[in-house]
């Protein structure tokens, strides 16, 4: 399929096909243009620093370092979240039963550099706590834990558990409301509902979910960004914002 033989969507129609095309067109094109990005980061053995890392969490202990990223990360840039990581690494805390006797200021000060770190530091704790219930629990559960929404749970759920629960983020809503998808101020289930749908018959969801929203950020920051970079952007031919 070339991005000619796809046309533009009317914005925000009900033409089903029409946004599933525009979805899967979207991946092919941006997996196409950046490759896979081996989601989600994940700190080598020896190492203190969290790295982009080609394939699946392999250990408990991986789990619970993608939950950590993903508490981590909420009102935060990746950047920092590194920084708070490294810090619990040189601890040894990325251990669910060592960060669970864990002093709640001791672990704030170590993942200060996340922001909103008493928060975030009471959380990490519940999670130490309940790791082993976590690892079974559904959406629904998840998103009954104090301090855990829905971006939060379904990062769990993709990349921690391996579930097909697609991410959507700040990054997702901007490309696709731009592209002519849906209205800016379409809420997360509605945005998560789509895209699910439109992949619902495709093989292997977990990996695709996986690799998608890692496109996503990718492009966000490389070309669709606050002020859009339109210019050299690989998805021109589809976007409305370009008509
Ligand atoms: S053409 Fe512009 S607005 Fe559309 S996806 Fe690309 S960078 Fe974003």
């Amino acid at each position: 399929m070339t991005e000619k033989q796809i046309s533009k969507p009317d914005k925000y129609d009900d033409m089903k096909d029409s946004k599933k095309k525009i979805i899967l067109r979207t991946y092919e094109i941006l997996f196409k243009k950046y490759g896979p990005q081996g989601w989600w980061p994940l700190t080598p053995k020896g190492s203190t620093e969290s790295k982009h890392h080609q394939g699946r969490p392999k250990t408990e202990r991986d789990r619970f370092e993608v939950m950590i990223g993903a508490i981590l990360t909420q009102n935060t840039a990746w950047k920092n979240v590194e920084k708070a990581l490294s810090e619990l690494n040189k601890e040894k805390l990325i251990d669910p039963k060592r960060m669970a006797r864990t002093d709640k200021d001791v672990l704030a000060e170590l993942i200060r550099s996340a922001g909103y770190y008493n928060q975030k530091a009471e959380r990490l704790i519940m999670l130490a706590q309940r790791f082993k219930d976590i690892l079974r629990m559904g959406r629904e559960e998840l998103l009954s834990l104090k301090g855990i929404g829905p971006e939060t749970a379904d990062s769990i759920l993709l990349y921690a558990l391996e579930k097909p629960s697609f991410v959507v983020d700040a990054y997702t809503k901007r490309i696709f409301s731009r592209i002519g998808l849906f209205p800016k101020d379409s809420s997360y289930e509605e945005v998560k509902t789509l895209f699910e749908n439109a992949l619902s018959e495709k093989n292997h969801k977990t990996e695709l979910f996986k690799e998608y929203h890692a496109l996503i950020v990718e492009h966000a920051k490389r070309s669709c960004k606050t002020r859009p970079e339109c210019e050299n952007c690989v998805l021109r031919s589809i976007c409305l914002k370009e008509i």
